[in-house]
């Protein structure tokens, strides 16, 4: 068959797809028996798989489309790139344009202190070299018994060995045996699930302090960094109470480690800022970044750099050896740059910070009056609902998690929706591009959602 056309009937593509594509993240028995749901177009806001259905793409891909789907101005910009240098290598002491301009423009709108990124093809890939920057920069400082990492459990930060270790994934820890040796630890400041007997305020230093007591535990000699997403995608949309970050901040100041922002998610407006530590006033000496950088037109990453790590990787004039085939490729390069002008000139980021993030918010948090529903959270354009069975006593879960989450995102998808289900609860986080218009209609089949799996849930007795 050819690539691009959906002639061909879905049970068709489904059986082809069963017997020789192996899927992400996915049980591939059931997945092959149940087959997958085929998607053809794109367009804005909007999905169309094979059987012409029309889908509300409320995870904007895979948290990554930020400027909506179809935009010709950045095909268009790979094409032209692709006619006049359709790839070379940074390796030999060579550059070329398209990743100079990026570089260019990507220190501009990173925060003052942070000028220099470094390139590859994904988030995973950006934390598998931010693993080997941050304990090479301590070697390099004369600390090299600075080794460990300071992670969270049920953070993300891919799923490369590097990646897995660092985020606290406890399934995906137990394949492969990882963690790799020098990382650590801290618990995640998830107050709805876990902190719930105090108020969120005590539980935002409580779950702060956890990184003091692990730095004073291991050594502060032996401690290289601490990475952590300014808030918790994949792990559920954890949204931090307000004073988690100003404690960390102390903590940090207080120690000699490096901070690593995971900005995979966060960054490129997603919380109405251009990163997310901007948004919470913190000063990482590290930024991944991927997904929003090319809202995923095409694959690319990057390590963002401060002046601090670079001119500490530059003392002793030794090379870092360090770096991957496609670093900065022109065509890559050439998408995020029209993926950043167009995010630039439509005014994105401050749209998300004044207008249809505000706008969004104040309908989705009303989704937490609905009987099913414990808390509605929402920060930027990115918020989750947590379904509970008891809404007198809403910290109790589902005997068995995971499974009302899984029939709530398969009635959202029916409903024309794509949310995703993360253990029992439901998170958005929608292109930037959003109408109020289209944020009226994600909150209404958001409520219908609702109303029909509660009389599934109801019927099948897990709930009342
Ligand atoms: C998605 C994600 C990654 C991994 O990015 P890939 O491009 O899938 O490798 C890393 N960190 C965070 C916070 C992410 O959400």
């Amino acid at each position: 068959m050819t690539a691009h056309s959906n002639i061909y009937p879905t049970k068709a593509l489904q059986e082809l797809d069963a017997a020789h594509h192996w899927h992400p993240f996915s049980d591939m028995k059931s997945l092959n028996q149940e087959g997958s749901r085929v998607i053809t177009h794109a367009d804005g806001i909007w999905l169309t798989d094979s059987e012409g259905n029309r889908i509300l793409d409320g995870m904007a891909g895979l948290w990554c489309v930020q400027v909506g789907h179809g935009r010709k101005e950045i095909a268009d910009a790979v094409y032209k790139q692709m006619n006049e240098l359709s790839y070379y290598n940074t390796f030999f002491k060579t550059t070329h344009p398209p990743a100079i301009a990026l570089s260019e423009k990507l220190a501009k709108l990173a925060p003052d202190h942070i000028n220099r990124v470094f390139y590859c093809s994904s988030g995973s890939e950006a934390n598998d070299t931010v693993f080997r920057m941050v304990r090479t920069y301590w070697d390099k400082m004369g600390k090299p018994n600075k080794k460990v990492i300071i992670g969270r459990w049920n953070g993300y930060h891919g799923s490369t060995l590097a990646g897995t270790s660092l985020g606290g994934m406890k399934g995906m820890h137990q394949q492969g045996g990882l963690p790799v040796p020098g990382v650590h630890h801290i618990d995640q400041p998830y107050w709805f699930g876990e902190g719930h007997e105090m108020s969120p305020e005590e539980f935002g230093v409580f779950a702060a302090r956890k990184l003091e007591e692990a730095i004073d535990e291991i050594g502060e000699d032996k401690v290289a960094a601490f990475i952590a997403e300014p808030i918790q995608g994949a792990g559920g949309v954890i949204i931090p109470p307000e004073t988690y970050w100003p404690e960390i901040r102390r903590i940090l100041d207080e120690r000699d480690i490096l901070f690593v922002s995971d900005e995979v998610i966060c960054g490129f407006g997603r919380l109405g800022e251009w990163f997310g530590s901007t948004h919470y006033g913190m000063k990482p000496d590290l930024m991944p970044i991927a997904k929003g950088l090319t809202s995923g037109y095409l694959p690319m990453g990057g390590v963002m750099v401060s002046d601090r790590v670079a001119e500490g990787l530059m003392l002793s004039g030794e090379e870092f050896y360090h770096g991957y085939t496609y670093s900065g490729h022109p065509a890559c390069a050439a998408a995020a740059l029209a993926n950043l002008e167009i995010i630039e000139r439509e005014g994105l980021v401050e749209r998300v910070k004044t207008d249809i993030g505000p706008y969004l918010k104040e309908r989705w948090l009303k989704l937490g009056d609905h009987p099913l529903i414990g808390e509605a959270r929402m920060t930027g354009l990115v918020g989750a609902l947590e379904l509970v069975p008891d809404k007198k006593n809403p910290h109790r879960p589902f005997k068995d998690v995971g499974t009302a989450g899984t029939i709530c995102r398969d009635i959202s998808f029916g409903n024309g929706m794509v949310m995703r289900a993360v253990r029992d609860s439901l998170i958005i986080s929608p292109p930037l591009v959003l109408t109020h218009e289209e944020a009226d209609i994600l909150v209404k089949t958001a409520e219908k959602t609702l109303d029909e799996t509660y009389q599934v849930l109801k019927r099948d007795g897990w709930i009342g």
